[in-house]
């Protein structure tokens, strides 16, 4: 199936990432020219130059999205060396040492860095990708949820299921506000999926994991790109403000000790 995707031009932040690659494959894949964003500018070159050396198009934009100055600059750095933008999927991640706490225990700063990497940056580059894609009359954003959102998080992840819960809500309302212009909003939440994100889980919270899960399984971030290919082709055209469930049919766990 042709997804319409010749051509395009797509942004991903945190695209060095697990996911991030991922999805950046399966566009590049389709035809898109890729821009890869990350804070971590070896990683985003490294992925630049496996989708190069694929044949695919590929640049890196680097910089912190979650700051209006960085989130600014790397929307026209790619808007300018791709010659524009018809693609945003706000993907940018963290977590290691953010989470883990109670809210009594939590840090304000560990509320923080998780609100503004996973919220603040959405809001930042939607905002300035957007009216270069009206002047297209075709966009696309897809934003990064969580099942955290669906089913509620673990014990210890209050600041991140809420800034999951704050992308859900920029997705719903912002996609009344641009859909009008040609352009779709939309979010996904995945279930866990495996990737350095999830790296620091204990033996005994992965069992949990798979034992619980109907397809006794981590989803694989290949399988969160199809998904994201899809929802920015032609044919998911009257797709907006929706949430797209990919956990597996699992969305609240029973850790018990884990
Ligand atoms: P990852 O840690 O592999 O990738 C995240 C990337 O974002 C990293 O390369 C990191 O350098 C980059 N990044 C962090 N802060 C940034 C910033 N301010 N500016 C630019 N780049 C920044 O994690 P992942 O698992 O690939 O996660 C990708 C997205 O998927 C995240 O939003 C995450 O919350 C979401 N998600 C992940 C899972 C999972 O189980 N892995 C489940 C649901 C949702």
């Amino acid at each position: 199936m042709d997804l319409g995707l010749k051509g395009k031009i797509a942004l991903i932040t945190g695209g060095a990432g697990g996911i991030g690659r991922a999805e950046a494959a399966a566009l590049a894949q389709e035809g898109a020219a890729i821009a890869v964003n990350d804070l971590d500018a070896q990683a985003a070159e490294s992925c630049a130059d496996d989708l190069r050396a694929k044949g695919f198009a590929a640049i890196t934009a680097i910089g912190d999205v979650s700051e209006p100055d960085g989130a600014a600059r790397v929307v026209r750095l790619a808007a300018e060396q791709l010659g524009g933008l018809d693609i945003l999927i706000n993907n940018a991640g963290a977590g290691g040492r953010h989470l883990g706490r109670s809210v009594e225990d939590m840090d304000v700063d560990d509320w923080d860095v998780i609100v503004r990497t996973h919220l603040r940056s959405t809001f930042l580059c939607s905002k300035y990708a957007v009216p270069l894609m009206r002047d297209r009359g075709f966009g696309r954003i897809v934003n990064t949820s969580s099942m955290n959102v669906t089913g509620g998080g673990r014990p210890g992840v209050a600041n991140y299921s809420a800034a999951k819960a704050g992308v859900l809500g920029f997705t719903r309302t912002f996609a009344k506000e641009v859909g009008g212009c040609g352009v779709t909003v939309n979010a996904i939440a995945p279930g866990y999926v495996e990737t350095n994100l999830i790296a620091g889980f204990s033996e005994q919270q992965r069992a949990v994991i798979t034992g619980q899960n109907p397809l006794g399984r981590f989803c694989q971030p290949e399988e969160v790109g199809a998904v994201i290919a899809f929802l920015c082709s032609k044919q998911a055209s009257f797709i907006n403000g929706a949430l797209i469930c990919m956990d597996g049919g699992k969305r609240d766990f029973h850790w018990g000790d884990a």
